[in-house]
């Protein structure tokens, strides 16, 4: 060991520029960021060879004194705060008058700088940490900064630079963070000779958005606002249709800077549980204001991760603003018959949840139908009374698959009827069970209106176009879809999805009203499991609860089991019960108890639901349709897949040419 040192500002400067400059996009954002709290109204970014070879930025803010030039490339030398109390109230992007001085050390560095109140401009060169002289030169108000060869005296660092490709994708990610925000800035960005955004300033950030990522998302934005007195919540989120594989576009800024959280994606995520399929990540812009003491930005060299003094409330602000937001939206899924332009979204590829097959299926056929393609053979549309065949468009199973089950498919499997309806509306289990005892109700069950008979009967649709709006009766086709109309126009429902989502809601106004219908068996009975599964199971027994699951441990591995879900009748308790357990051991640690029960509801609701592939009875479909209207959120089903598109009476008008 030799003796201790201090370091040269040089080494120092050095060693700051590896936390603060990782890449070209670093210094896009350290020097945009400047130019933003300079007060510019108009700031042009170019770079070259994805910034490796140049980033230069230019704006008209209020520009640099000639006597504060070196000042400004020195280490911690600021404009921005003077004193450690200025620290706990920045108003400003930057603060720590670190980014130059680092940026100088590591770069071939051009600062040309006119005050506003200075007749001339003048120019500093600093080369490896090394400055030359103040020299005048020409140049309006404002300030250039170029940046040339970065990394070039650190030539281990310079190795790790990406690709052109990748590096100009982290400048544009950065150069995207800072101009979102600004609306009122005009923002140019230019890669090689080429113009990669042009963005005057307009008035509204849904604007800005738009132009970022096109009227496709700029059409699906829900706003949401919240406001504590002290806490401010601005922003929009896209309605489920439109979501991505990672949470990349979630985009949140805090007093004008773009931040980070986990615990705000967090809130996100719950916002639109049961709204997405598993795997998509809601698209969300959000701006956060609060007074600067109530969060410490200090945390990170970058600022890109803050601490909030209290972090609980500013989540549960962000959850509950969107739950009521959700609450009062019609998020039904509209079809959007002509395909997206390819340049539609400039960060990536724009992917609206249309995973599930069949509903490509169906808008293939829709489509198909829209554009007045010959129909294979006979009518579109089977009647759901009729026996007559269903028609089979192509991208749909073939006619030879489909047909090959016997229409009366429930009954040819020897199973019951596939359900009926309850008093308060909904749809009793399917089947009748093996021990069939009568269903416990619950209070709210027994003393409840009836408030969902049979819809009205089915009127030709020409009759009640102009007149006050009654939906016909739906159509069932393909034994899984209904068609009906509702005032925008034609609606297509999957008909396991609205169930599943109608059984989930029911169920789940049940359980908290504690109302929720369960059966008892006449004996008991026992089910053995593997010790660990077995345990699972009584750990979690005060949910099973709850789900109308009662268990109780019979010593060894064996568990009885006393009731089970009324909805579930047809099924063997076994069967209910081990795949319960099964979802309490995935997921390894033990999960939120609302979690759980809300898994549970969802495999319950599947399984109870009907399947694609039954057919209805007119009376259930009606029945079908009519509660789509009592439950909140019936647009998606629990799992996220849409329940229902709606291909609107314009869109049909225009397909048509009638307009
Ligand atoms: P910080 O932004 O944390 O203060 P920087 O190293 O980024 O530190 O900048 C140092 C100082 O140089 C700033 O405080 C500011 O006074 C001045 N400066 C940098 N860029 C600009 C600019 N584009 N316009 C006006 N002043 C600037
Ligand atoms: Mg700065």
């Amino acid at each position: 060991m030799t003796d201790i040192r201090l370091l040269s500002p040089s080494i120092i400067n050095k060693i700051a520029a590896g936390e603060v400059i990782e890449r070209p996009a670093s210094v896009v954002k350290e020097l945009m960021e400047n130019s933003v709290d300079a007060g510019a109204r108009r700031i042009d970014v170019a770079v070259e060879k994805g910034g490796s070879e140049l980033v230069r930025v230019a704006d008209d803010g209020g520009g640099i004194k000639p006597d504060q030039l070196p000042l400004a490339v020195a280490s911690h030398a600021t404009s921005k705060i003077a004193s450690a109390d200025d620290l706990f109230d920045v108003r400003t992007l930057g603060f720590r008058g670190e980014a130059l001085a680092s940026i100088a050390e590591i770069s071939q560095l051009l600062l040309r700088s006119r005050h506003r109140d200075e007749p001339a401009g003048y120019q500093l060169e600093v080369r490896g940490g090394q400055a030359g002289e103040v020299t005048p030169c020409g140049c309006p108000v404002g300030t250039v900064l170029e940046v040339r060869q970065l990394f070039f005296n650190t030539p281990v660092r310079r190795k790790f630079l990406r690709a052109t490709q990748t590096e100009m994708g982290h400048v544009t990610e950065a150069f995207i963070r800072i101009a979102l925000v600004h609306p009122q800035v005009h923002f140019t960005l230019q890669h090689n000779d080429r113009s990669v955004y042009d963005l005057p300033a307009v008035d509204s950030w849904r604007e800005r958005i738009v132009t970022f990522f096109g009227g496709e998302i700029g059409q699906s934005l829900i706003p949401v606002a919240s406001d504590d007195g002290q806490i401010r919540w601005t922003g929009y989120v896209a309605d489920p249709n439109y979501s991505r594989a990672n949470n990349r576009m979630q985009y949140f800024f805090l007093n004008g800077r773009h931040i980070r959280d986990r615990s705000l994606q967090h809130a996100l995520g719950e916002a639109y549980r049961g709204l997405l399929t598993s795997g998509r990540y809601p698209i969300a812009f959000f701006r956060l204001e609060m007074p600067a003491d109530l969060v410490d930005v200090n945390v990170h060299p970058t600022k890109l991760e803050v601490r909030f003094q209290d972090g609980g409330r500013i989540y549960s602000q962000l959850l509950s603003a969107l739950r009521q937001k959700f609450l009062g939206t019609d998020l039904t899924a509209r079809v959007k018959p002509t395909p997206l332009p390819a340049d539609a979204d400039p960060a990536g590829a724009l992917d609206p949840a249309r995973s599930a097959q069949h509903r490509d299926e169906l808008v293939q056929w829709a489509q198909g139908q829209l554009q007045g393609k010959p129909a294979p053979a006979g009518p579109a549309i089977q009647d759901a009374g009729s026996r007559a065949e269903p028609w089979h468009p192509a991208g749909a199973p073939s006619p030879a698959t489909a047909t090959r089950l016997p229409l009366d498919f429930d009954r040819a499997a020897g199973r019951a009827p596939p359900f009926r309806p309850f008093p308060d509306g909904g749809f009793a289990a399917r089947g009748t069970p093996a021990a069939a005892p009568q269903p416990e109700l619950g209070p709210a069950e027994r003393g409840e209106p009836a408030h969902g008979e049979a819809g009205p009967p089915a009127r030709p649709p020409a009759a009640h176009l102009h007149a006050a709006f009654q939906p016909a009766a739906g159509l069932q086709v393909h034994n899984r879809y209904l068609i009906t109309e509702n005032e925008d126009g034609v609606v297509i429902i999957d008909q396991h999805a609205l169930h599943e989502r109608i059984l989930y809601e029911q169920l789940r106004e049940k359980i908290q009203a504690g109302a929720l219908e369960k059966q008892r068996l006449l004996v008991p009975e026992p089910v053995s499991m593997p010790p660990a599964e077995a345990a699972a199971a009584l750990e979690a027994k005060e949910i099973l609860a709850q789900l109308g699951i009662e268990i109780e441990p019979f010593g060894g591995d064996t568990i009885l089991v006393s009731t089970y879900p009324a909805m579930l009748a047809n099924f063997d308790p076994h069967e209910i019960l081990r795949q319960i357990v099964e979802q309490l051991m995935t997921g390894g640690s033990v999960p939120e108890r609302r979690d759980l029960l809300d898994e549970m509801l969802h495999m319950i609701s599947c399984k109870a639901a009907i399947k694609a592939g039954d057919r209805l009875t007119p009376d259930e479909i009606a029945s079908l349709l009519q509660q789509r209207h009592h439950y909140r959120d019936t647009h998606h089903c629990p799992h996220g897949r849409p329940t229902a598109l709606v291909f609107t009476r314009e869109e049909l008008d225009k397909r048509f040419k009638r307009t």
